[in-house]
């Protein structure tokens, strides 16, 4: 593959979906953005669908705006994500963080399944996830344990080392699908299977892929999952999440946390309360409606390109990507901290230097290149194919080679910050 200037801006000239990337907001050219993998980029509709709920429905409407759509947003909206995961209409909702519907989910299957006391996980996972599950397993009571599978090389999970741990006390496998560091994608089919195998559920994390990743929970029977809108979605910074259960066991899980939006009959303020049936029992108090409305317009962008031009474009773009690692930035001491295999690669990729803080630190503050960093040593630069190009590509790894080159980093603190 070739590696100069010249052929990033021929990669662009033929890529179908280069003009997506005036959909977004994109006010400094020479800013080069390749963390879309943790905050997405502000879409133009997004901006204009803001100013109509604060102006005509807030200020507007008022409390009418329920009945307008607020109430039922939650639906809609996970409907629409439905279509990106290969589930059912009335089989996601939008509704609280990742966190909390994970928790939500693992707490619900463990109170469901109580003759299966183990969740199996793996660490390659992210640490919230771990967290959540860790105290899902406490609380739930004595004999409920939580299996960590181990990644040998920090990078990717060889499946036996999983499925070795998956028995007939396993509740739940709850994993990642596409792992926050590495970028390594699990093996959702064979996974899901194997657990089923044993009567497990499984239940994925789609923080990472939602969006990048064709994934079909239908077509394989997946139970349970959740996931995140303000990555590869676009819905701005903290907005809520989606958590998805397979149409059958809808009713047989019980949502931990019993608010009013979980009711029935929500506003016959019975004292008494009783679960609804479907989604809506997942939910638990009012939806944030200025957030939730900024989900819609960053998921029917992804819906107008289609999640396979999106993947196809994102194997070009991170193959194009390691190839200007091995070129540029291997020679220089650089490792790949991602797998080598695109089938096992999503949309970002990793690279480790000892000096990686310092070096992300360089990027950023004077280099306009904005990547992040994942402790112990990997700068995460997040393909995000709806506005990124191949030039910044180009251009992002020929500003690092000089951040090397010209010991530009060694001017930086090593203490972290406290954001990375
Ligand atoms: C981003 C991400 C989250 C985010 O969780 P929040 O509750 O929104 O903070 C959770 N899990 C994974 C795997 C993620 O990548």
């Amino acid at each position: 593959m070739k590696t100069d200037a010249e052929y990033a801006c021929e990669l662009d000239r033929d890529d179908e979906l280069a003009p997506f990337r005036d959909q977004f907001i994109i006010d400094h050219d020479d800013l080069i953005y390749l963390d879309g993998n943790s905050l997405g980029r502000l879409p133009r509709r997004t901006a204009g669908r803001i100013a109509e709920v604060t102006g005509h429905e807030w200020g507007g409407r008022l409390v009418r705006g329920w009945t307008d759509g607020w109430f039922t947003a939650p639906q809609r909206i996970g409907a629409k994500i439905a279509r990106l995961i290969g589930a059912e209409p009335d089989e996601v909702i939008v509704a609280d963080s990742t966190s909390a519907n994970l928790f939500k989910l693992a707490v619900a299957t463990l109170q469901c399944r109580s003759d299966r006391r183990a969740i199996v996980t793996d660490d390659l996972n992210f640490p919230s996830d771990l967290y959540v599950l860790d105290g899902a397993i406490r609380l739930c009571g004595p004999g409920h344990r939580l299996t960590v599978a181990r990644s040998p090389d920090g990078i990717s999970l060889p499946l036996a080392e999983l499925t070795g741990r998956i028995g007939p006390d396993t509740a739940l496998v709850a994993l990642t699908h596409t792992a926050f560091k590495s970028g390594y994608v699990h093996d959702m089919a064979a996974i899901s299977s194997a657990a089923r195998r044993v009567g497990a559920w499984s239940l994925w994390d789609l923080s990472h892929s939602v969006g990048v990743m064709p994934i079909s929970l239908g077509e394989l029977g997946v139970e349970l999952a959740v996931g995140c809108t303000y990555k590869y979605l676009n819905g701005g910074p903290g907005a809520p999440a989606f958590l998805f259960v397979r149409r059958d066991l809808q009713d047989k899980l019980l949502n931990p946390i019993w608010g009013w939006f979980s009711a029935r009959g929500q506003f016959d303020f019975a004292l008494q309360y009783s679960p609804d049936s479907g989604m809506r029992r997942f939910q638990t108090g009012t939806p944030p409606i200025l957030s939730l409305s900024a989900v819609e317009p960053g998921v029917d962008l992804v819906l107008e390109a289609g999640v396979d031009r999106i993947r196809a474009k994102s194997v070009r773009q991170t193959e194009y990507l390691i190839e200007l690692w091995r070129e540029l930035l291997q020679p220089l001491g650089v490792r790949l901290n991602s797998p080598l295999d695109p089938a096992q690669r999503g949309s970002h990729v990793s690279l480790g230097h000892v000096e990686g803080l310092r070096i992300a630190r360089a990027l950023v503050d004077a280099m306009k290149v904005i990547p992040d960093f994942r402790a112990p040593d990997n700068i995460r630069f997040g393909v995000s194919p709806l506005y990124t190009s191949f030039q910044e590509l180009h251009e992002a790894i020929t500003r690092f080679r000089r951040v090397l080159t010209e010991r530009l980093y060694e001017k930086y603190p090593t203490d972290r910050p406290v954001v990375t």
